[in-house]
């Protein structure tokens, strides 16, 4: 068993010589450089991963990907054909921050999950509610609402990744309880709408860190964690691997 999935995501950060030094860093870790983690990094220096990572068992994932399918006029896109070509398994579909900076709707990653799925590789579909939508008590519409475009796909097909936007780099955490019923929630949510019985795996996300990893990792309904700020450190991030490590 690999232990929980972890998906490391460096966001708009690095220098290629940087981001050479830290995967390289981590590769030497042996709690980092085991199956069931996961590298999510700038594009540009995907390729730079991708040979890092040959003979590793750590994955490539990346950031975000075109809502366009065939190759053609779409300046500035990346598709996720050309994701699958650079070595990468899983792709952050919906990230907060994409939605808050780029008005991703659900319209938009449709399109994109399906690319991802036509591609091969593994979306990962971010949902989460910002902090006047749980104040105001509209956070599940708000959720189920993301999740409504995994109509028709099939459960083992795509990762989620529960983000409550008031807890994406801000240091505050959402509680185990709120945690763990949000879990339970998205996956009764996402049988309904995936019309399946089968087990979805969910990720949580939200200022994970070396020392709150293992009380959230274990959480039955957790599957896993996207990490974003402490990935781009040796030692927190291998610390959260290490917790997601001892568990299934
Ligand atoms: C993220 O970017 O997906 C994330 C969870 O960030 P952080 O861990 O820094 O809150």
């Amino acid at each position: 068993m690999a232990g929980k999935l972890v998906i490391g995501n460096w966001k708009m950060n690095g220098r290629r010589e940087a981001s050479a030094a830290l995967v390289n860093a981590m590769l030497a870790d042996s709690r980092i450089n085991r199956a069931g983690v996961g590298i999510a990094a700038p594009a540009v220096y995907l390729p730079l991963l991708e040979s890092s990572l040959s003979g590793s068992e750590v994955t490539l994932a990346a950031q975000d990907v075109s809502r366009f399918g065939k190759d053609g006029a779409f300046t500035g896109d990346i598709s996720a054909a050309m994701l699958a070509d650079v070595g990468c398994r899983y792709v952050l579909v919906g990230h907060s921050e994409r939605r808050q900076y780029h008005g991703e709707d659900e319209a938009v990653l449709r399109d994109k999950l399906l690319n991802v799925l036509a591609a091969g590789l593994v979306p990962v579909l971010c949902v989460g509610e910002t902090l006047a939508e749980r104040e105001n008590g509209v956070y599940k519409d708000v959720i189920r609402r993301q999740l409504s475009v995994l109509e028709g796909l099939a459960p083992h097909q795509v990762v989620v990744a529960y983000e409550p936007v008031w807890a994406i780099g801000t240091g505050k955490v959402a509680s185990l309880e709120q945690i763990s019923a949000m879990h339970a929630d998205i996956k009764a949510w996402c049988l309904q709408i995936q019309k399946s019985d089968a087990s979805i795996c969910t990720l949580y996300g939200g200022s994970v860190k070396a020392d709150n990893a293992e009380a959230i990792l274990s959480i039955d309904s957790v599957d896993g964690a996207l990490v974003g700020g402490a990935s781009l450190n040796v030692e927190s991030f291998a610390m959260i691997c290490k917790a997601a490590d001892k568990l299934v």
